[in-house]
């Protein structure tokens, strides 16, 4: 039986029975793999903690051929980005972060890319903050890492760059209209929008999430990454709504 080892970031953890839970991670090499932890009550204390939720570990893990669930041999603490954190903003934050990573990322299939994104948006936030710029960044990025973002640089009509005067996304198609081309129809990014998300294409998470968001801008862009992330999920992640009203007052 192959044992693998890979870093992980703990996503969620859930019952299975009275001391068995299934621990779900997103892996750097493997995707999303699902873990029974048995009798975690019992396991090693430090085991058990580094099996916590946004936790950063290094794990040896070994499946059975056919079965979906892995067992874990090994767990270290790398990072707990949630341990002693008090902060509703960082705590919703990053868990909103978390079920989206959930959610686009598939088992077994890696996407080492967005498990670097979700490292470093979580290190952002944990160094400066979660604010609605580095909440906007992660989640377009997202979609860009998971297949999920259009091209919106240029009219996917005409192929005029729309990236100063803003554009109309047409969500279904999975195309940006230059104000020509769509004449009203899609969904609109107005300039300041599409110069963000120009900026957000060239900047890590640590350097655009310190910077101020206008409310232009993080409205349009925002509207834009639910519109694409619900066309794929087909509903609304849970954490969102929740971490919307942390957001609120900032
Ligand atoms: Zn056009």
């Amino acid at each position: 039986m192959p044992v693998y080892e890979t870093e992980a970031v703990v996503l969620r953890q859930y019952p299975l029975s009275d001391s068995d839970r299934i621990i779900v991670f997103v892996t750097r090499e493997h995707g999303k793999v699902r873990a029974v932890a048995q009798g975690v009550k019992k396991l090693k204390s430090g085991m058990a903690g580094s099996l916590e939720p946004l936790n950063h570990i290094r794990f040896e893990f070994w499946t059975r051929e056919g079965r979906d669930l892995a067992q874990i041999r090994r767990a270290e603490l790398i990072h707990s980005f949630l341990g002693r954190q008090t902060d509703l903003k960082q705590i919703c934050g990053f868990s909103y972060f978390a079920e989206m990573v959930h959610e686009v990322v598939q088992d077994n299939q890696p996407n080492q890319a967005l498990f670097r994104l979700l490292l470093a948006a979580l290190k952002a936030g944990e160094e400066h903050g979660v604010r609605v710029s580095l909440v906007r960044y992660f989640e377009i990025w997202c979609l860009k890492l998971s297949g999920l973002l259009p091209n919106y640089a240029y009219c996917s009509n005409c192929g005029k760059c729309v990236k100063d005067e803003g554009f109309f996304a047409w969500l279904e198609a999975g195309q940006a209209r230059c104000s020509e081309c769509a004449q009203g129809r899609g969904l609109q990014v107005r300039a300041s929008g599409a110069r963000i998300l120009d900026v957000m294409m060239r900047q890590p998470p640590g350097r655009f999430a310190v910077q101020p968001l206008e409310t232009e801008a993080s409205v349009d862009i925002e509207r834009l990454s639910q519109k694409l992330l619900g066309l794929y999920l087909e509903k609304q992640l849970k954490s969102y709504r929740i971490l919307k009203e942390a957001l609120q007052g900032q």
